[in-house]
């Protein structure tokens, strides 16, 4: 039974895809929700409004996870608005790709401070928030886990990144009761990664399952670990990816 009354969550980057289905999914179960989004200010309007459709408390907030100072005033924020922060999840990312030779800097610097940075400030400013029975739960990839075509090598590897930073802050959260871990999606249905894109039949193919994961699929996950039914589960790889990485 996943039974989230009363917790108080923070999703970033839920404006839509992936983000937007764990929102909504933690107000099903009874949370309060706030979200970042970076330009889709009418997609998190529509989140809110699913979110407060559950009878819970929802505020959307414009933050650029690639600004330091943006991340933290959107993690104090959330705090303030909904009371304190019991959930902290870091789903907030982007995809480049292409060959290595062609990544430029501007293209590096977003990628290792989207996927990589803002998880690590979010973190750092929702931690003296977090109480007994807090969650820190990141979005990763099962690319982490297996990379078996050219042209993700950095994306795949600012999200193994986060495999680290889980194990590690697990380590230091643990005393005080609070679980730290991270969900490996595979191949998911958003803007992202749309079913019907140039190499949705190649991903497909490479899953056991031979099918696109939904944002629900995901969002079950997310709230499954941030259920007191989790407790036991800390610095935690869970990959969900129809088999991709089999
Ligand atoms: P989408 O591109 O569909 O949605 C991304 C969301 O993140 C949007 O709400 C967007 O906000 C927000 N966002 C993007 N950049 C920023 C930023 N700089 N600051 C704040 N918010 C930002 O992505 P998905 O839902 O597919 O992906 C979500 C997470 O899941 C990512 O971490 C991704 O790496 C991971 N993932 C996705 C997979 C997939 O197949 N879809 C597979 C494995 C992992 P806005 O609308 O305002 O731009």
């Amino acid at each position: 039974m996943i039974e989230l009354t009363g917790k108080r969550a923070l999703v970033t980057g839920a404006a839509r895809g992936i983000g937007a289905g764990i929102a909504i999914e933690l107000a099903a179960k009874g949370a309060d929700v706030a979200i970042t989004y970076e330009r889709s200010a009418d997609r998190a309007a529509e989140v809110v409004r699913a979110i407060k459709a559950n009878g819970r408390h929802g505020i959307a907030i414009q933050a650029d996870s690639a600004d330091p100072a943006a991340v933290k005033r959107s993690v104090e924020a959330a705090a303030g608005q909904l009371g304190g922060l019991d959930i902290l999840v870091n789903n907030a990312g982007i995809g480049r790709v292409g060959p290595l030779t062609e990544l430029g800097l501007a293209d590096l610097d977003a990628l290792l401070n989207i996927n990589v940075r803002a998880v690590v400030l979010a973190s750092q400013a929702a931690i003296p928030h977090l109480r007994e029975g807090g969650r820190i739960i990141s979005i990763g990839s099962t690319l982490a886990e297996r990379v078996p075509f050219a042209g993700s090598t950095v994306y795949a590897m600012t999200k193994s990144a986060l495999h680290a930073f889980t194990r590690g802050l697990s380590r230091e959260l643990g005393p005080q009761g609070i679980t730290v871990n991270l969900v490996q999606p595979g191949s998911i249905d958003t803007d992202m990664n749309p079913a019907d894109g140039e190499q949705a039949d190649q991903l497909r193919s490479l899953t056991a399952l031979g099918r696109y994961g939904k944002a629900e699929e995901i969002a079950a996950v997310v709230a499954f670990l941030a259920s007191p039914a989790a407790g036991l589960i800390t610095g935690a790889m869970i990959t969900a990816d129809a088999g991709f990485s089999a």
